[in-house]
């Protein structure tokens, strides 16, 4: 709680370094990356107090079996670049109200709040040993976490390809593993759905922090009978994005994270032409103040007319470019967004409740959101299916995770 308390009195200043290290504008950080690293320290310091223990009476046996939990031990937490805070405190949170002690990595191109909160731990009075941050590279300092063999389990968030090496190397001591990765996230559009809410949100979903969140919509299937209106109507407001300085309160996109990551997203934008894709907006030219012009920067991108089966469609991107495809029915668009090989989440659009419904239990992701996007309460599970990762975030899943159960019989 008192952590929680120092990061709001704090959190203009994190917010601040937060879009200095990685692009987002300043008002979003504040807005949900510094809100929610607050709100995981008061979740998880107040859920802690309300946890149980299961125990049960054996009848005709006269014996008791209940059950303990503990500590693992030593929780490794490793963490991305594109939420920085927010997704570190989202490991550390649980792991430390839980009682274990923690070596946690933040990625190696945003340092600077991890760094700022392990002084935030110090004023809280954090006994010195329990919470371990160190920088470095994922080969490096990331690897000699995994690979420690008093490190008991690892917490991991970022690309499926880095999970993929996790799991390698840290198979030799059967660690607990966590793995939150990448996603292709569709949209699903039906032809009943309320226009005035989905444009809107599509359009929040497919581009908010720069395209760079896990859960964007990269996907966006649209009912056939209405598939040139959506199209119209979403590229019309994405012209409308305000691309520019992250400190400027108008300023709805920064800047990519590095020139690597730009490079690679405007890579898919060729791409996109030579797998037969329309730009249908996006290579406007940007006017950018001179101090910006050396940035990362990019329009958002909507790309119409691509195959399923076309790279765009089924790698993630993870930068602001979204693909609009029309689909016919219900059966078939279900089968289309199952067809990749992430599974994090999706929206379905439509105002008929029962086709929400069924719609979204047939999707292979972790969470739907129906009419609606990036409305999660920690109580609930969080976490992909498929290549997107295993294992649960959240209030059950995080405890379950980060402690270990033991069963104890008492004969009376
Ligand atoms: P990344 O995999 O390159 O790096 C993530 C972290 O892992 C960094 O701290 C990095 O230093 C470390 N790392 C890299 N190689 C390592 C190794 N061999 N051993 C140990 N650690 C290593 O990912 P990124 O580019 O920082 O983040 C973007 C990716 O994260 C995207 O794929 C995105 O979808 C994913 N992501 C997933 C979620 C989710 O909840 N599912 C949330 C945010 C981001």
């Amino acid at each position: 709680m008192k952590i929680a308390d120092l990061i709001e009195s704090n959190s203009d200043e994190l917010a601040r370094s937060e879009s200095k290290d990685q692009g987002k504008p300043i008002s979003l950080a504040k807005r949900v990356d510094i809100p929610r690293a607050i709100h995981n320290f008061r979740f998880f310091a107040s859920a802690i107090l309300h946890t149980t223990n299961t125990s049960t009476i054996l009848d005709g046996v006269g014996a008791v079996n209940y059950t303990q939990r503990i500590p693992v031990g030593v929780a490794g937490l490793i963490s991305p670049w594109n939420l920085p805070l927010y997704l570190l405190t989202f490991k550390l949170a649980p792991a430390l109200a839980t009682g274990n002690t923690v070596v946690a990595k933040p990625s190696e191109m945003t340092s600077v709040t991890a760094w700022m909160l392990a002084k935030l731990f110090n004023e809280a009075g954090l006994p010195s040993g329990v919470c371990n941050i160190v920088f470095g590279t994922g080969p490096k300092a990331g690897s000699s976490i995994v690979c420690h063999p008093d490190v008991s389990l690892v917490s991991f968030t970022g690309s499926t390809l880095t999970g993929e090496i996790i799991t390698k190397e840290s198979a030799f001591a059967c660690k607990k593993l966590s793995l939150e990765l990448g996603g292709k996230n569709p949209a699903i559009i039906f032809e009943d759905a309320d226009l005035d809410k989905c444009v809107p949100t599509t359009l929040r979903s497919s581009f908010a922090n720069q395209g760079e969140v896990c859960l964007c919509t990269s996907r966006i299937y649209v009912q056939e009978k209405i598939y040139d209106k959506f199209l119209d109507l979403l590229v019309s407001a994405t012209k409308k994005i305000i691309v520019g300085p992250p400190e400027n309160d108008s300023t709805v996109m920064g800047a990519l994270i590095s020139k690597e990551h730009l490079e690679k997203v405007r890579g898919y934008v060729e791409l996109a032409q030579k797998e037969g894709g329309k730009i249908e907006c996006g290579e406007e030219p940007l006017f950018l103040p001179d101090k910006n012009k050396q940035g990362y920067f990019m329009r958002p991108i909507v790309v119409s007319n691509l195959s399923d089966g076309s790279r765009c469609m089924q790698e993630e991107i993870f930068g602001p470019i979204t693909c609009v495809v029309p689909f016919k029915n219900e059966e078939e668009v279900i089968e289309r967004a199952n067809n990749v090989k992430y599974g994090l989440s999706a929206t379905v659009w439509s105002e008929n409740l029962s086709r929400v419904h069924r719609v979204a239990q047939r999707l292979d992701v972790g969470t739907v959101w129906t009419n609606c996007w990036l409305i999660r309460d920690l109580n609930v599970p969080f976490g992909g299916m498929k290549s997107s990762g295993i294992g649960r975030e959240g209030l059950h899943g995080s405890i379950d995770f980060f402690t270990e159960q033991k069963t104890i019989c008492v004969k009376l």
